[in-house]
């Protein structure tokens, strides 16, 4: 089960070389598509890479720290 969807903002260890280090996820599934908010460069990474890199999501216009994120519907049950 994946707790990120598409369209959500997140941090990784390391920002991009431009300066940057705002994601967006533009694809989700066995590899991850990401968006660098500072140049617009889209980069892949496998799930289990963008797992070790993300730090921080953008929930509303508060930044939550991956260990505490459960994912956006966690209060609902499972579809
Ligand atoms: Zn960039």
């Amino acid at each position: 089960m994946l707790k990120y969807e598409v369209g959500d903002i997140i941090t990784l260890k390391k920002g991009h070389p431009c300066g940057e280090n705002k994601w967006e996820i533009l694809r989700t599934g066995v590899d991850i598509k990401l968006k660098c908010l500072g140049c617009d460069r889209q980069i892949w990474l496998t799930r289990i890479e963008f797992e070790k890199r993300v730090r921080k999501i953008l929930v509303g216009e508060k930044w939550i720290s991956i260990v505490h994120y459960k994912g956006k519907d966690h209060d609902h049950t499972e579809e």
